[in-house]
């Protein structure tokens, strides 16, 4: 789980407990929560992330839709307009994986 290996990394240098890390997971990031959620409990244990608690930011995938010449939000993974059903390749928003922030206990 390369997040929690980024976030061990990052901490092993202080040697303290971390007590909660955010994420943000874009709905096109090809990580879905559940499974994040239940990796992050699986690779954190024994490690400094163990009692982490594990924030996360959910982005919805939106897209630029030229026929609507408006932003739209997409109910699923097809690239498709929820209003006038065009084929729409730009992504504005869903593909981040970030982590926001690692709370140090203490
Ligand atoms: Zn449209």
């Amino acid at each position: 789980m390369s997040i929690v290996q980024s976030v061990t990394d990052a901490v092993a240098a202080d040697g303290g407990g971390v007590d909660a890390v955010s994420v943000r997971v874009g709905a096109m990031s090809g990580v879905i929560p559940e499974a994040l959620t239940f990796a992050w409990g699986a690779a954190s244990g024994g490690t400094a992330l163990a009692a982490a608690r594990l924030d996360i930011e959910w982005v919805p995938a939106v897209v630029w839709c030229e026929t609507c010449g408006d932003e739209r939000e997409l109910p699923g993974q097809r690239m498709v307009c929820p209003t006038c059903q065009t084929r729409c390749p730009r992504l504005v928003r869903g593909r981040e994986l970030d982590i926001l922030s690692v709370e140090m206990v203490g």
